[in-house]
């Protein structure tokens, strides 16, 4: 068994990067640029105005403001896109727009809004004259030319991967076309004698073939072109028939029949176009992987295509395709970072590792309070498609490792990492405050009451000024606390309790990590100081004021109304305040 690592070494070591070609910059997006950019022209071209506003000579208007206007004479006005005509002479200005070139003698612009100009057009004087209502410095409001980029400025370099901006860039130094390093054409075959495509009916002992489609896709996504060469039957002419098609394309990956099964035969044929390798590789899912070189005649020349044989398991064959097909596309492709990226999150879930092979788990990562949490996605069988299909991100847990505890810190390859993460999770919350006897308790249980009947997971959070004690007098836990120990926690089969000691109260953002992701609503009561959603319950004889300010909260339960423009619900109607929470809480947008 050679390692994940070794067996990656060994892959690369027969990938080359890919010739250029010359293309169309928007066709550029994510390929790497195989030439360096030096200007030709300066950007901007010309001194220009950053602002609508006034260009005139800042001496001019030393001394100015608000009470003491200094006026100038308006001798012209320049939109962007036309060239001053005019110069501008001591006690004139020009009126001029965002872009447009600074006329010879400016050397400021004043915008509108420093300007008495808004005044002068509600009152419709003319606009022979400006007052300018603040003093200039030079060079204010002023793009000079060559300040962004100068001429003979090298501005992008070869090997740089063209993003959005990148291709901006390439547009504003007026290049229609870029020379990058080409897509790899990769082709992709599936092997099994019960594979059906994925337009046909079922038949007894068949499955569609998945594989092709998930490999293609991961195919476009890291930046190659696939070449669909269908389905191979387990026979050593089928295969054949369909290799040969292959020797196309720049690699060539197959799914299945490379385990020891009767009708595993992807490496013998494969060994008949090339050199072949055969690896156990200490890694689960996915130990079988064929990789070898097929040799093609190509106008007098030998080609040499690289095979990757994944094995057939769906989730097997997207992970080895992660591990070693991804970094070998990104290769071809000219990029200089081939490692998925890699977070460290906490497991939330127990995981075994017991034939000491490197294990990539199925999780789910989400993001609470600045950290990441990772949880299983399901039952991990290699066969479970669904696991991997929840999942974000693969877990490792490293074969010298028996497993790790729920709690845990592990690495986690991200599967998707950018725009798909999303935003951190948030989980809502929101406080039921209000003076002492107003009836914060009683609001609390009928809404938990309500949610639960609406199907919601729900967390009570309660602020106590005292100590708390989670066991009665003479309980084992209690004895603990008494005799000093810093943290108590009482698990069971049905539930969980833990109280620390601390020398300073929690705020909200440490608590709610503590509370977890799993609820879909916390209930707070009381943190009527707390940045958090609130909803005050008021009572007219405790007096005709509110706890908070009504501009922090979100609504009032009262038995009186109140002269506010702060949502009021009437004491009593739970359900009508239960649906305002909801509303605003917990229904995301779709
Ligand atoms: P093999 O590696 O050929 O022994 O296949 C292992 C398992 O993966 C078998 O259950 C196959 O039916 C399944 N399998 C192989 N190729 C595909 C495919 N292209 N799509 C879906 N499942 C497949
Ligand atoms: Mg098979």
């Amino acid at each position: 068994m050679i390692s994940v690592e070794e067996a990656l070494d060994k892959v690369l070591h027969y990938i080359k990067v890919l010739e250029p070609e010359r293309k169309p910059i928007l066709d550029c997006l994510g390929q790497v640029l195989a030439e360096d950019i030096h200007s030709t022209i300066d950007i901007p071209p010309l001194d220009n105005s950053a602002m609508d506003g006034y260009a005139l000579r800042a001496e001019d208007t030393r001394g100015a403001s608000e009470s003491s206007p200094r006026y100038l004479v308006v001798i012209g006005e320049i939109a962007a896109g036309s060239m001053p005509t005019k110069e501008v002479r001591p006690g004139t200005a020009i009126r001029i727009m965002t872009g447009a070139p600074l006329p010879e003698g400016a050397d400021a612009v004043v915008r509108f809004e420093d300007t008495d100009e808004v005044s002068h057009k509600s009152s419709k004087k003319d606009l022979s004259h400006i007052g300018i209502l603040c003093g200039a410095k030079k060079g204010l409001n002023v793009r000079c030319r060559g300040e962004d980029i100068a001429r003979g400025n090298l501005v992008l370099r070869r090997g740089q991967v063209l993003r959005p901006q990148e291709i901006g860039v390439l547009a504003s130094l007026g290049h229609s076309t870029a020379l990058v390093i080409r897509r790899p054409i990769v082709a992709i075959l599936a092997t099994g004698n019960e594979l059906i495509g994925v337009d046909q009916p079922l038949a007894p002992g068949k499955i569609h073939d998945s594989n092709t489609y998930t490999i293609a896709a991961e195919v476009s996504r890291y930046g190659g072109i696939p070449k669909i060469l269908g389905i191979g039957r387990d026979s050593v002419e089928s295969l054949n028939e369909k290799i040969v098609e292959g020797l196309d394309a720049d690699m060539l990956i197959t799914s299945g029949g490379v385990s020891k099964g009767d009708y595993d035969m992807v490496k013998d044929v494969l060994a008949e176009h090339g050199e072949i390798g055969f690896w156990t590789v200490c890694m689960k899912p996915g130990k079988p992987i064929a990789f070898g070189i097929m040799k093609k005649e190509e106008g007098g020349k030998k080609k040499k295509v690289p095979h990757l044989g994944l094995p057939g398991n769906p989730v097997s064959s997207m992970i080895t395709f992660e591990q070693f097909a991804r970094p070998a596309i990104l290769k071809m492709m000219g990029k200089a970072t081939l490692a998925k990226p890699t977070i460290r999150a906490i497991i939330e879930d127990d995981v075994a590792n017991n034939d000491g092979r490197r294990l990539f788990a199925r999780v789910k990562v989400t993001k609470l309070g600045g950290q990441y949490h990772a949880s299983l996605t399901g039952r991990q069988g290699s066969g479970v498609f669904t696991s991997i299909a929840k999942a974000n991100g693969l877990a490792i847990i490293p074969e010298s490792s028996k497993g790790v505890k729920a709690g845990e810190v592990v690495d986690v390859q991200m599967l998707d990492w950018g725009e798909e993460q999303g935003e951190e999770k948030k989980l809502p919350i929101v406080s039921i405050a209000g003076k002492s006897q107003s009836g914060k308790t009683m609001l609390m249980e009928q809404l938990i009451a309500e949610f639960k009947k609406r199907g919601y997971k729900v967390a009570a959070l309660k602020h106590s000024h005292g100590g708390i004690e989670i066991d009665h007098p003479g309980k084992d836990s209690w004895k603990f606390t008494q005799a000093g120990s810093d943290a108590v926690c009482i698990s069971s089969p049905v539930k969980l309790a833990f109280v620390k000691n601390l020398d300073h109260e929690l705020n909200i953002g440490e608590i709610m990590p503590i509370i977890g992701l799993e609820f879909d609503l916390v209930l707070a009561e009381g943190f009527s100081k707390s940045k958090i959603p609130k909803i005050e319950v008021h009572r007219k004889e405790l007096g005709d004021d509110l706890l908070c300010s009504p501009g922090e909260l979100s609504a009032i339960v009262t038995d009186a109304p109140l002269a506010t423009d702060v949502a009021q619900f009437p004491w009593g109607d739970t359900v009508a305040v239960a649906d305002f929470i909801e509303k605003k809480f917990l229904r995301t947008v779709s």
